[in-house]
């Protein structure tokens, strides 16, 4: 039988988002009318988490955008995953397609960074996704199961999510057909290297939002999502979580 697997909707706010913002889980909490049925997560910049992370529904969880590779050291500017935890934090988002292309990481560094996460207990949300060029030319589903066992650490399929992120929908309007989400996300399972990957949750991101989260939110495979300008508007993430059943 089919393992039912807790869906999850995270928010990332990437570099958005000021002091007079920490009261948004309030204001998340008054848009919705009912406690979520799912996992929900927010990823506010790491300056707001100290202020979020005093004032905040025990339903919403608490995330960082990005962390350090290594644990501690000599590293100007960087946070360190146990830092992320420390101050309350319960997953991480690597390999966002931002960073991997504004910053050129490259996947054996994704994959240090999920490492760090792990050993700290933090969840990391590993990100895969392909360019237009790559889905015109028929390559999507190699390029992303490519990338995801290049940055992928050893671990249980139930310690990590994996965030399906074409890059071509990420803040343009464009969004992956229910059905090409879908058949992507069934093949980032097929490909997990072990038997526990009924309990690997996969969620989509890229230009999800009320009007579409439902079709995309109620495909067997798809398990959650990753929501970028959309979780900006506590509205907006409230119907969007509304939707994950
Ligand atoms: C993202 O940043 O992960 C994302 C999916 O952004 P958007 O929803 O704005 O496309």
């Amino acid at each position: 039988m089919a393992m039912m697997r807790r869906k999850l909707v995270a928010g990332n706010w990437k570099m958005n988002g000021l002091v007079k913002d920490r009261d948004f889980p309030s204001a998340l909490s008054d848009a919705l009318d009912a406690e979520p049925r799912c996992d929900v997560l927010l990823c506010p910049p790491v300056t707001l988490l100290p202020l979020m992370s005093s004032h905040k529904p025990d339903w919403l969880q608490l995330g960082a955008q990005d962390c350090a590779p290594q644990a501690s050291g000599a590293h100007t500017g960087d946070v360190s995953a146990a830092m992320l935890a420390d101050l309350g934090c319960t997953h991480v988002i690597v390999g966002h397609s931002e960073r991997r292309t504004d910053h050129r990481e490259t996947n054996e560094v994704v994959k240090a960074k999920a490492q760090a996460a792990l050993e700290v207990g933090l969840t990391p949300i590993l990100c895969v996704g392909e360019t237009l060029e790559e889905r015109e030319s028929g390559e999507a589903e190699s390029v992303v199961v490519t990338q995801l066992l290049a940055s992928l650490p050893r671990c249980a399929a139930d310690k990590i999510v994996i965030a399906y992120e074409p890059v071509w929908a990420i803040g343009t309007g464009r969004t992956a057909t229910p059905e090409d989400a879908q058949a992507m996300h069934a093949a980032i399972r097929a490909a997990w290297p072990g038997d526990d990957r009924d309990a690997l949750r996969v969620v989509y991101g890229g230009s999800m939002n009320p009007g579409n989260a439902d079709s995309l939110l109620n495909q067997p495979c798809i398990d959650g999502g990753l929501v970028g300008g959309a979780s900006l508007k506590p509205q907006d993430f409230a119907r969007i979580i509304q939707s994950a059943r």
